[in-house]
């Protein structure tokens, strides 16, 4: 333990983020990156922003809230950007976190959410998600407590109806119901139209996985003027130049480029139900995921142990540490070559047993 750590602080539980390897040649299936990269007119964005680099960017970032607002029928008012969503939602764990104002979210879901939980000091619940690992509305309806969804779950892929997350909103007035929507678009269902009916419902999304910007660093929130406010009060004692003007014009050049997303997600479900109906062929099990991810187990081989045979294999995969998700192994969705590729050394890991 440091010396220098405040007593505050000796309770941090950091995140600990899948593997970025370096040099090696590996197929990169763990950590729900695209494999494509953004079109072209963004990286030009990006370049021409680079040209003003001696300027400090936007603190507002005026010009892409307004271009995310028009996109989701909202104002300006209604959205704050953080640097990725990881911010975003470290964000509204300090404003509507406290010592009496405990979260819940659920047993198998984002490793994340318990770190900023620890960093602000906020007592947090896990519910479990049920036997087959989807989340029950019923266990968040009317708890009294600050709620955080990830919908699509992860590392499940399993969605919530729009009808539950409503139930859930409307029951806790007075707390905030964050629903982090990283994986929406591939699903095509999104809760920001429902920020409009309640001024507790916070949505967060992300550049990340659906816009092929992870490296970029873009997240936003959807919500009413209040919570948003709260968010904005946060930020701007955090680090109120939080998004560099690359990022910037990034966010705002993808949004002009919907076709070419809209296609690509197609592709990428599309990857994904055929991945998910080749693993099940070879005797595993898998949820029924909605996001670029599948989550699959074999009786014959831990998920642990699967990842390290995968790796030697050339494809790197995520197991997670907690017990319930240890049977289990999240694989990232990539090109069709590189998914075949995948399921031939998981067929070839089952065969040999890992040997
Ligand atoms: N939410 C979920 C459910 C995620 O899986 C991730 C990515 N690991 C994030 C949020 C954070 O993504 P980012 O900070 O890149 O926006």
């Amino acid at each position: 333990m440091s010396v220098f750590l405040s007593r505050e602080r000796r309770r941090l539980a950091p995140y600990a983020p899948g593997e970025q390897p370096r040099g090696e040649k590996l197929i990169k299936l763990n950590t729900n990156e695209a494999p494509y990269s953004p079109p072209q007119s963004v990286l030009d964005a990006v370049s021409a922003a680079a040209g003003g680099l001696n300027l400090y960017p936007d603190p507002e970032g005026a010009e892409l809230r307004a271009a995310l607002a028009v996109y989701h029928g909202v104002s300006p008012r209604n959205i704050s950007l953080g640097n990725g969503s990881d911010e975003t939602l470290a964000f509204a764990f300090a404003a509507f976190g406290g010592a009496e104002a405990a979260f819940a979210f659920p047993d198998i879901t984002y490793g994340f959410y318990p770190s900023p939980a620890a960093l602000y000091g906020v007592p947090y619940t896990e519910i479990p998600v049920d036997a087959s690992l989807k989340i029950r509305a019923e266990d968040y309806v009317g708890i009294g407590k600050n709620i955080v969804l990830a919908n699509p779950n992860s590392p499940t892929g399993e969605v919530l109806p729009m009808a539950d997350i409503e139930r859930v909103a409307e029951s806790n007035p007075g707390r905030a119901v964050i629903i982090d929507e990283a994986y929406a678009d591939f699903w095509g269902s999104s809760a920001a139209p429902l920020t409009k009916r309640f001024e507790n419902l916070l949505v967060v999304r992300t550049y990340s996985k659906s816009r092929f910007l992870a490296g970029a660093r873009l997240g936003y929130a959807v919500g009413d003027e209040g919570l948003i406010g709260d968010i904005e009060t946060v930020r701007y004692s955090f680090n109120p130049y939080n998004l560099n003007s690359m990022t910037l014009a990034a966010g705002i050049g993808a949004l002009k480029e919907e076709t070419y997303y809209k296609e690509r997600w197609r592709e990428i479900a599309e990857t994904r139900d055929e991945t998910q109906e080749a693993l099940r062929e070879l005797g595993f099990v898998t949820t029924r995921s909605m996001a670029n991810f599948v989550f699959a187990r074999h009786e014959s081989v831990p998920g642990a142990e699967l990842m390290a045979c995968l790796r030697e294999r050339g494809v790197l995969t995520r197991s997670l540490g907690r017990e319930r998700a240890r049977p289990w192994l999240r694989v990232t969705v990539g090109t069709p070559e590189q998914m075949k590729t995948f399921v031939g050394a998981a067929a070839d890991a089952i065969k040999t047993y890992c040997s």
